[in-house]
């Protein structure tokens, strides 16, 4: 039996961090399905299409993963899925609260899920969509930290330069 894991976020935009995750997740999984959330109350830079539209383009090549955007409950995409696992990242200490109460809930929600935490690269411990955005809008170097497409799509969309750091 195939088994297939859901790595939900909102992927704004997608960054190694997350693709250190997949990597591993495809380690462990069969099939990895990256669903991009399109209803979240964060106020997102990128639009849901551009999000997914992105991880689409960081993972082409990469064998047995699947990019899908969802909208709605989490633990409602995952049954219909048919699907019983998500994965989520870890960082430091600072992420555990947060998604502890989130794989509580969704078990209370869904008790067949399970949330599998993997813990990233200690290169990529510090780097965040939110904090990759913050130095792309003062003009700083993010090229270590997101794949060329999302660089040249924040240079676009903040109108700093080609996403080289140097515009
Ligand atoms: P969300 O809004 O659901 O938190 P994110 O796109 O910010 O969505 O993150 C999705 C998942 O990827 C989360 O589990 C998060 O902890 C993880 N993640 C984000 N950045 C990193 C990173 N640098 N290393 C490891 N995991 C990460």
């Amino acid at each position: 039996m195939k088994r297939l894991a859901i790595y939900p976020g909102s992927f704004d935009p997608i960054t190694h961090g997350h693709l250190d995750i997949l990597q591993r997740a495809l380690r462990v999984f069969d099939g990895v399905v990256i669903a991009v959330a399109q209803n979240r109350s964060k106020t997102a830079l990128f639009s849901p299409e551009e999000r997914a539209d992105l991880v689409r383009q960081a993972v082409a090549g990469i064998a047995d993963v699947e990019v899908d955007p969802f909208s709605g409950l989490l633990v409602d995409y995952v049954r219909k899925r048919g699907a019983t696992i998500i994965v989520r990242g870890l960082r430091a200490v600072a992420d555990f609260d947060y998604e502890f109460q989130l794989a509580l809930m969704n078990r209370q929600l869904y008790p067949e899920v399970n949330t599998v935490f993997l813990m990233t690269d200690q290169r990529y411990l510090y780097v965040s969509s939110s904090l990759v955005k913050e130095i792309a809008r003062l003009g700083g170097d993010i090229s270590d930290f997101v794949p060329k497409p999302v660089s040249v799509a924040l240079a676009k969309k903040l109108g700093t330069g080609d996403g080289s750091g140097k515009g």
